[in-house]
């Protein structure tokens, strides 16, 4: 069984949405690809396990990403999530700079903001895409609570992120929402959805991180919210996937002017498009480009 995966999770008679998430398989993908200083891959770990959650949530085909705007050594973090299961995520700082060896979130950011964003393509072609942007402002340095005040002001919801990692091979996220109460419930039944909310966040606060780490979802949940019947849902499956593709590269070649096309082609013999997230490699050989510049020369006149 893959080890990426998330359970949505719900608590009997109580209207509180749960994720637990669970990576691996995907940090490993990333600790091939680039060699991240600790502090750096926690916080991208981190992210991913955010917009994992966060996608499950809304459930749409489109995507969640999550993105900083800093000042700080760490210049640009994104983690991002389509189809509620394919996750890729990049982090950067300038070329000439060392790797940022600082462990805090405001340190590595600058105590900059993060960028929300959410997507949908559209389902018909009279549909517009959908596409919502919110600005998540950094106030200190754990994200969880960074993202639980984000949460409650934009969708008027409590929320509460929880994160746990395990030695860098494995990050934990956990993830409680209160939804509002059914319109036609009664005041006996808001007061009991009210003080069961109370109760869970209690026991919440005082959740281990270690064992949010090491458990299973089922055991820790039970030992976590005890008196609490929950159900722990099917798992969906994650993995590293990158959306790039030779059709896009060749799309931003396409926009290049042709001019600049023709002399790196000149001077390099073929032109080679490297994804920056993922490493993928696209060649363009000078018949490539040609076809590219020149879509109809091949045809015979
Ligand atoms: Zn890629």
């Amino acid at each position: 069984m893959s080890i990426d995966r998330l359970h949505r999770f719900s608590f009997a008679n109580a209207p509180i949405r749960g994720q637990w998430v669970r990576l691996s398989g995907v940090l490993d993908e990333f600790r091939a690809r680039q060699d991240y200083p600790p502090g750096v891959a926690g916080l991208l770990s981190e992210m991913l396990a955010a917009v994992a959650m966060v996608s499950e949530g809304i459930q749409f085909d489109g995507a969640v990403s999550l993105q900083s705007r800093s000042s700080g050594p760490l210049t640009t973090v994104l983690a991002e999530c389509r189809q509620g299961a394919l996750l890729r995520g990049i982090a950067r700082w300038p070329e000439e700079a060392a790797a940022p060896t600082e462990t805090q979130l405001q340190d590595l950011l600058g105590g900059g903001q993060l960028t929300i964003t959410m997507t949908r393509p559209a389902a018909r072609d009279s549909d517009q895409p959908f596409s919502y942007q919110g600005l998540i402002e950094l106030t200190g340095n754990s994200l969880a609570a960074n993202l639980d005040k984000y949460f409650a002001n934009s969708e008027q919801l409590p929320t509460h992120f929880y994160f746990a990692a395990d030695d860098q091979t494995s990050i934990t996220g956990l993830l409680l929402q209160r939804l509002p109460s059914d319109d036609l419930a009664t005041d006996m039944h808001l007061e009991s959805d009210d003080r069961l909310w109370t109760q869970i966040r209690q026991q919440a606060a005082q959740l281990s991180l270690q064992q949010l780490a090491e458990l299973e979802p089922e055991l820790f949940l039970s030992q976590t919210f005890a008196g609490h019947t929950i159900t722990v849902h099917l798992p969906r499956h994650l993995r590293f996937d990158c959306s790039c593709s030779r059709a896009r590269s060749s799309n931003t070649l396409r926009s290049l002017p042709r001019e600049e096309i023709l002399s790196l082609l000149e001077e390099r013999g073929s032109i080679n498009v490297t994804c920056e997230i993922c490493g993928a490699s696209y060649d363009y050989q000078p018949v490539d480009i040609h076809m590219l510049l020149d879509p109809g020369s091949d045809t015979i006149h």
